[in-house]
């Protein structure tokens, strides 16, 4: 199980904070009810606690229902490291973090669903741009006045680590602060776990009047739901009973309600009731405006050359990238040097090889070549028609942005050519791209391509 958390967090941080923070983890002693991680030095220990205490224990009592605690320590030599620990077995009991919804429930029990939101999520520290905008319109519009018409249910959706969480998280925060109304956030996933210890416990008509009696119910990543037919049935339910009371539903999802086969066809068409707010891949120009406010709040002075280097550089996610951007502050707070582009390319050498690794400068020829339909072995030859160069030249200025390839490097696999007119192709491609929506639009499509 240990292996399943560890597979687990690792999709829910990204590559590069799993690999700065949680591959230090080791699993100590283990005991019935009980589990020691143990950490190399007490920093480390503190950062996890800090960072992931919380949902290292989920996981474990997820994975370990007699679970009392997840300890957190500094390995000291000579310490037991024990195998992964059994299987949870299965019991008639509930998962621990799931006792509170199955007390008898109080009048005040809804309060046992407000799921604790993280502080660091809300709409000050969102940075809005082009590709989030509208998504965050609409968050605000629901968090400025819940349950309007036309916007509930508030379906957001997009890809991993581009802000979904954090705009619920934001919304729930704003809605808290007036202290009129109730709000419940969880995640799909919670929510099944939830809804199973309540069956497991007998209590599922508790956990419905819970649930049906908060003001606002938001639910994050909606897709675990898929293939999970009971739960998608009692999320039904809860959801029209709530909407039908005029309370507020907002739910995430990795799709759109229409993309989302395997969810049942009515929830998608209810899903699709109110509004849906797509948050697009990050521009650079959004990915910069991010690593500037983080790179702000955080003490440490990072030149403006690192912050452009580190959003041409990593182009997937903004979890990825600020976890990138922390790793920095970190090593510049420990050995009290200043942040510099050597510093950083030797500091995040893994990842970057990492996101290099993804593409291949015979990929993107094959890919251009394809989108424009002219002949792979025109990437290298001596034609010059426009309608072959212009294609070239798109390949090498997408080389040179998704490799970290030189110049001559890149000349010599298009055809031996010299450095200097892979410089050329690539400024007239960025000229192009101002000059040119559609064409720029082309070459974005191609990147996106190259980068999934
Ligand atoms: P998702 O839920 O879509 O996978 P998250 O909301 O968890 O993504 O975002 C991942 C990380 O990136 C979080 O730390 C979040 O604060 C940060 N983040 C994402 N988008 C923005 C943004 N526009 N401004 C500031 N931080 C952002
Ligand atoms: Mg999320």
């Amino acid at each position: 199980s240990w292996l399943r958390i560890c597979a687990r967090l690792k999709d829910e941080v990204g590559e590069v904070e799993y690999r700065t923070w949680l591959t230090k983890i080791a699993l100590g002693p283990v005991d019935d009810d009980e589990i020691t991680l143990l950490l190399p030095t007490r920093f480390l220990r503190d950062w996890v606690r800090s960072q992931y205490g919380d949902r290292l224990s989920d996981l474990w009592h997820q994975e370990v229902p007699f679970l009392r605690r997840v300890e957190l320590q500094v390995a000291r030599a000579g310490d037991p490291v024990a195998p992964t620990p059994p299987a949870s077995r299965p019991s008639a009991q509930p998962p621990v973090e799931d006792s509170p919804p199955a007390r008898a429930p109080a009048p005040d029990s809804r309060s046992d669903l407000v799921t604790a939101l993280d502080s660091r999520f809300t709409f000050d520290t969102f940075v809005v741009g082009k590709p989030n905008e509208f998504a965050y319109a609409c968050a605000r519009r629901v968090a400025e006045k819940p349950s309007s018409a036309g916007f509930n249910p508030l379906f957001l959706y997009g890809g991993v680590g581009l802000g979904k969480t954090h705009l619920m998280h934001a919304i729930g925060a704003e809605l808290l602060k007036t202290g009129q109304v109730s709000v419940a956030y969880m995640s799909a996933e919670k929510f099944m776990y939830r809804f199973i210890a309540a069956i497991r416990s007998q209590s599922t008509i508790e956990f419905k009047e819970q649930l049906r009696s908060v003001d606002v119910l938001m639910i994050d990543d909606l897709q675990f739901l898929i293939g999970k037919d009971n739960t998608q049935e009692e999320f039904f339910h809860t959801f029209n009973a709530l909407v039908d009371a005029g309370r507020q539903i907002v739910v995430s999802a990795d799709k759109s309600p229409s993309d989302l086969s395997g969810l049942e066809d009515r929830l998608r068409t209810r899903l699709g009731c109110g509004m849906v707010a797509d948050i697009h891949a990050t521009t650079f120009e959004l990915r910069i405006s991010i690593l500037e406010s983080k790179a702000a709040t955080s003490g440490v002075v990072v030149p403006a050359k690192v912050l452009e280097f580190l959003a041409h550089k990593i182009t997937s996610n903004v979890r990825e990238l600020e976890g990138a951007l922390n790793r920095l502050i970190a090593h510049a707070n420990l050995f009290g040097r200043p942040v510099t582009l050597e510093a950083t390319q030797d500091v995040l050498h893994d990842i970057l090889k990492a996101h290099d690794r993804r593409v291949t400068i015979e990929e993107i020829q094959k890919k251009v070549a394809e989108h424009w339909n002219i002949r792979l072995t025109d990437m290298s030859s001596a034609r010059r028609a426009r309608n072959v160069a212009r294609p070239r030249q798109v390949a090498m200025y997408l080389a040179k942005q998704l490799t970290s390839r030189s110049l001559p490097e890149i000349g010599r696999k298009f055809g031996n050519r010299d450095h200097t007119t892979v410089m050329h192709a690539v400024s007239r491609v960025s000229e192009l791209m101002e000059r040119d929506a559609a064409f720029a639009e082309d070459v974005e499509l191609l990147r996106r391509m190259l980068e999934s």
